[in-house]
């Protein structure tokens, strides 16, 4: 298999969405680190973003040798740069060094990391996948902790945060720091108990949007949710800061949905286009009552996805992993 000449960060998010089903993820891993590395990238900064894609795609098949080569050349791509992408490279390079048993290599690689967790809104999952897939929750526990008292601090302000938006990266990491505690069996504690409230609001709010005939179900495939997040930021905080979010929050919200007794439920594969078309020249996609407006048209339409699968069936989200192993545990 050969890529065309040259691969766009478009190319690349495609890539990213049908790899890991793909025939031979292995081939497209080793043919995305040539690319990255004999120039064939439309744009050179997406060389560090390639090869990390290449070792992800090595991990998932458990090549972690070759995944390890891939992250480092990864690393060594984003070089001085501390954004968010270039921590999450070297965040996926501490998960592979902690599943080839280099404890103390995959730590070494994480603590430099530490300042990034009160920066980057998707730097605590990334920090505590990395320390999860290497037994070592209860650290995270404790980073996230401190993260979070240093974002309280930081902020100066005695009010409690009143909306999600508000708290801005102090919410993601008490959001994972909540779910992380209850999967250790932790008590809540205050931080718990303001996690919870400032979820609470996020789901009345949702609920709130949803309450016209169609549900707020919008899903946006990864290239499209890409695109999304490039073109309109602020719809982060409805759709999820990353495609993983996006899917996690629609998963738990449709299972919402059936627990209070909803059923026949289906996504409605969304588009940037369709969006900003809907919400036309004077309107704002980031307006609730647009999405739900854009929500009702879709669900009158043909291509929604039929949900749940069957846990052994393929996802609705389009990955190629079975349903079971992707979007299901998302919901817990
Ligand atoms: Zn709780
Ligand atoms: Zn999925």
């Amino acid at each position: 298999m050969a890529f065309k000449t040259e691969l766009t960060s478009e190319d690349l998010s495609d890539i990213r969405q049908s790899a890991l089903g793909a025939a031979d993820p292995l081939g497209i891993a080793a043919d995305l680190a040539d690319a990255a590395e004999a120039g064939r990238l439309a744009d050179k900064d997406d060389a560090g973003y390639a090869l990390a894609l290449a070792a992800e795609i090595a991990e998932s098949r458990n090549k972690l040798d070759a995944a390890l080569r891939y992250v480092e050349r990864s690393v060594e791509a984003y070089g001085e740069r501390d954004d968010s992408q270039a921590g999450g490279a070297q965040a996926l390079r501490a998960r592979i060094l902690f599943r080839l048993g280099r404890t103390d290599d995959a730590l070494a690689a994480l603590e430099p990391l530490r300042p990034l967790l009160t920066r980057h809104t998707d730097a605590p999952a990334y920090i505590t996948a990395a320390l999860a897939a290497g037994g070592q929750a209860r650290v995270a526990q404790q980073w996230l902790t401190e993260a979070v008292e240093q974002a309280l601090a930081d902020s100066g302000n005695t009010a409690e945060p009143s909306s999600a938006e508000d708290a801005g990266v102090l919410f993601f990491l008490l959001q994972q720091r909540h779910r992380l505690r209850h999967a250790l069996g932790l008590q809540h504690d205050t931080h718990d108990n303001l996690a919870e409230r400032l979820e609470t609001r996020l789901t009345n709010a949702g609920a709130a949007t949803a309450a016209a005939a169609a549900p707020d179900l919008l899903f946006f495939r990864q290239p499209e949710f890409d695109r999304l997040l490039e073109k309109l930021p602020a719809l982060a905080e409805p759709f999820g800061a990353n495609w993983d979010e996006h899917r996690g929050i629609l998963e738990r919200e449709l299972v919402r949905l059936t627990t209070a007794g909803r059923s026949g439920l289906t996504l409605l594969p969304a588009t940037v286009v369709g969006l900003t078309g809907f919400a036309g020249a004077d309107g704002d996609p980031a307006d609730a009552k647009v999405r739900a407006g854009y929500a009702e048209q879709l669900a009158g339409r043909e291509g929604q996805i039929p949900w749940p699968p069957e846990r052994n069936g393929a996802c609705w989200c389009g990955s190629g992993l079975k349903y079971k192993k992707c979007c299901l545990p998302r919901s817990r």
